[in-house]
């Protein structure tokens, strides 16, 4: 099978931030890697943007650094790192100061995309999107790319999708959440809506129930003091897993465009129920062998925040009525794995017998690791006497189905970036889908604090708190094993 691949017309990319975490683990290989597919066409430019004081030639090393390191070892042909690092430049400049802009304003070419990767702290975005504006650079078509986290709540979300739209109309502004730029997670869509075998089951009529879970292994490591004020509701549930359950759970659009996908998406979550905190367990992981605990790494011995969260949450709408959607992600668990699992109703009737036990078909779509499907389905266990019943799975591997080109596939910012210059906003996130996400969950914050609400511990290493098995077991289910 042979992957297209559609040049973007060329562009100026500026990476405010450019010298930080993200740019160099993420942004800037995932240019190198699409420069070396021949996806970044010439006459295109990087510029990282960063208060540090630095040469051209300084940057470019770190940008190669960051390449040997980060890079994931495609081979390209010789001598494309060199053409690659030409294409790079760096100008030194404070968000909150004036220093740099003029010098930048002197770099943007007129007949570019022109795009601003706002790679920094949220506080910074209001001073970049009025600077941009102050110093000429942004044009009627400029976009600027925004990183998670946006806003704490809906009051900060608010504010910053104001402040944001001073500057920017809402189709020049692209969230990032780089789930959505997962190849599997484009797939769920390709598999629901360019099938005929799964949407008609696709409702309450025949799916007993859906899981989502995103498992880590890793403690909050350096990032203690960001999370603590965050924990797993506002750093997963809010955007990734909630974007994860409107691919699930919406409408089929009527076309694959940004506002027709993006305005079923938001119906989902207008749609979810509040959720009962009976229906909600959070934990924190405890000391292991292998690692301090959280309250430790956050260093607060009474800390509250969540590094776990298990939730089971209804969407009421007339597809969706009566199917428990239940929701899990912590960290320190036993296994890196995220997946979707639909699990569907029983047969109404067994011909074959109470003996032959109870089965159901399971779509598991496995976002990592080996990203994938399976369909359980049952059939006869082979061999004599008589007809004894087992679930198989079907596996689809895509590495395996695609052979060498699904090691081609552009990983989630690659996509993303390409599909910024492209000016295709469908994988991102709209302002209002981000709102109505914090509407959602605002109300269930502010009901564990009212409540004092402290965290279950739970082992590292493990599932997570008992209490999360409790909260299926008691609705006679059972969570898929966390397995890498
Ligand atoms: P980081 O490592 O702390 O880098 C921050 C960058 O901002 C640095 O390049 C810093 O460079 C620059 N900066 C700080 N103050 C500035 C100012 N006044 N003017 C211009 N540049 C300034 O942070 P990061 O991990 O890369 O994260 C960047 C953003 O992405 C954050 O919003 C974060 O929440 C989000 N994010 C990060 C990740 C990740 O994996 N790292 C994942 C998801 C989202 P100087 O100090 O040289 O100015």
């Amino acid at each position: 099978m042979v992957s297209r691949l559609i040049p973007v017309d060329p562009f100026d990319l500026v990476i405010f931030g450019g010298t930080g975490d993200l740019a160099r683990r993420k942004i800037l290989p995932g240019l190198f890697r699409r420069f070396c597919s021949g996806q970044m066409p010439e006459g295109s430019q990087i510029v990282g943007a960063a208060r540090t004081e630095l040469s051209d030639d300084e940057y470019r090393q770190m940008v190669s650094d960051a390449v040997a390191e980060f890079g994931g070892g495609r081979a390209c042909e010789e001598g494309t790192l060199d053409a690659f690092l030409k294409t790079v430049s760096y100008v030194t400049t404070d968000a909150k100061g004036d220093g740099g802009w003029v010098e930048l304003h002197g770099k943007m070419r007129d007949a570019t995309v022109r795009a601003f990767y706002f790679s920094v702290a949220p506080s910074l975005f209001g001073d970049l999107a009025e600077r941009l504006h102050r110093f000429g650079l942004a044009t009627p078509d400029s976009r600027i790319v925004l990183e998670k986290p946006f806003g704490h709540d809906l009051a900060t979300a608010k504010a910053l999708n104001a402040t944001l739209a001073q500057h920017f109309n809402e189709t020049q502004i692209y969230r990032i959440d780089h789930y959505l730029g997962k190849e599997t997670v484009q797939n769920l869509m390709a598999v629901r809506f360019g099938n005929m075998l799964f949407e008609p089951l696709w409702n309450a009529q025949y799916v007993d129930h859906i899981q989502i879970t995103v498992a880590e292994t890793v403690g909050v490591g350096g990032r203690g003091s960001y999370y603590d004020k965050s924990g797993a509701m506002r750093d997963m549930v809010q955007n990734h897993l909630m974007q994860l359950l409107c691919l699930i759970a919406m409408e089929p659009p009527a076309k694959f465009e940004p506002d027709a996908v993006r305005d079923e998406k938001l119906k989902v979550i207008r749609a979810l129920e509040p959720v009962d905190w009976h229906h909600i367990v959070r934990g924190q992981y405890g000391a292991g062998d292998n690692g301090p605990s959280y309250r430790e790494d956050v260093e607060d011995p009474k800390s509250r925040t969540e590094s776990f969260i298990a939730m089971k949450c209804h969407i009421s709408n007339w597809r969706w009525a009566g199917t428990p959607f239940y929701l899990r992600t912590g960290k320190r668990l036993k296994a890196r794995a995220s997946e979707i699992a639909v699990v569907f109703k029983d047969a109404p009737h067994s011909i074959f017998g109470a003996d032959a036990g109870r089965h159901r078909n399971v779509l598991a779509i496995r976002l990592q690791p080996n990203e994938g499907m399976t369909l359980d389905v049952t059939i006869k266990e082979p061999g004599p006497g008589g007809m004894r019943l087992v679930d198989v799975p079907l596996d689809m591997s895509f590495a395996d189905a695609l052979g060498p080109e699904a090691e081609e596939v552009p990983d989630a910012y690659e996509r993303l970036i390409m599909d910024v210059i492209r000016g295709n906003q469908t994988l991102f996130m709209r302002g209002d889908e981000v709102e109505a996400a914090w509407a959602w969950t605002d109300p269930l914050i502010e009901g564990w604090q009212a409540r004092h609400d402290v965290p279950k511990t739970y082992d590292p290493g493990s599932s997570g708190p008992e209490d999360a098995l409790m909260l299926m077991h008691r609705d006679g289910r059972k969570w898929r094993e966390v397995k890498a």
